[in-house]
């Protein structure tokens, strides 16, 4: 069953992976700046050195885990009697609003912060950026997905549509795909949408501390860290509008891409969270 819902889990990726990069070459909302194929090249490596990091680290404690607390029966939605689709309709909210404190944590507690940077050091944004994550943030937040577990208890479904539903919303709203302005707004009030998160990566700091939800575009909000774009995407679609000036120089190699949150300057007073 597990390996089952594995597999699943990374052929939509890879569908979604294929499916986001040919409609963003289709309907650009900027202008394509650097070579796609060694952004798609140094992405696809950061992916697969993040996929066996967690595989060797945290994906068997993190089985047992979650078959520990549902053996154990922990957890709200099992002690209010959740069930069938309701439990699922209900896991999907409360964990997307997990998702979105840790988000939110990622950029202000300096020591996320420091893994968490390399994901906006990007300056640019496309599908692939939602690749670019640094495998020490992304061990943390099997520490975080494991607290959710215990506080919530969703079912294995739930869990499986959960994490399904993030890698494709990421791959969305990191993408460079642009709709119509009416589009995108409406869109925008139920999920967070390329604008919307673009926004979030933008180098001006009034958008860049906003706009950290990462399915439905209601907590940022409900929790007043929501900045509006502007219209037509003017907020992030002049050349250099996007990605933080910090550890820029990253991406040179997977090797200063992995040492950089480890390197001395970083535990300068100095280098804070932009939050
Ligand atoms: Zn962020």
């Amino acid at each position: 069953m597990e390996f089952n819902l594995d597999t699943a889990k990374l052929l939509i990726f890879i569908g979604g992976l294929c499916v986001f990069f040919a409609a963003e070459s289709l309907f650009s909302a900027r202008a394509w700046a650097s070579g796609r194929l060694r952004r798609l090249g140094f992405h696809l490596g950061l992916a697969v050195l993040n996929t066996f990091t967690i595989r060797i680290l945290a994906f068997v404690p993190f089985l047992l885990w979650s078959v520990k607390v549902e053996e154990e029966g922990w957890g709200l939605s099992r002690w209010l009697g959740l069930h069938g689709w309701v439990e699922i309709a209900a896991s999907l909210v409360v964990l997307d609003f997990f998702d979105y404190i840790w988000h939110r944590a990622n950029h202000r507690v300096r020591f996320l912060w420091r893994f968490h940077k390399g994901h906006h050091a990007d300056t640019e944004m496309d599908v692939t950026t939602s690749l670019r994550f640094h495998p020490g943030e992304l061990l943390l937040s099997f520490v975080a997905k494991a607290s959710w577990i215990l506080i919530w208890g969703p079912s294995v479904v739930a869990w499986f549509l959960f994490e399904v539903l993030v890698s494709l919303c990421a791959q969305f709203h990191h993408s460079n795909l642009d709709f119509p302005d009416g589009v995108e707004r409406w869109l925008s009030k139920i999920i967070v949408t390329p604008r919307f998160h673009a926004a979030h990566h933008a180098v001006d700091q009034h958008f860049g501390n906003a706009n950290f939800s990462t399915i439905l575009s209601a907590w940022d909000h409900l929790c007043r860290s929501y900045a509006r774009p502007a219209d037509g995407g003017a907020t992030t679609r002049p050349p250099g509008s996007l990605g933080l000036p910090e550890g820029r120089d990253t991406a040179s190699s997977l090797r200063a891409w992995v040492e950089e949150p480890f390197r001395r300057r970083n535990l300068n007073l100095a280098d804070r969270p932009p939050a």
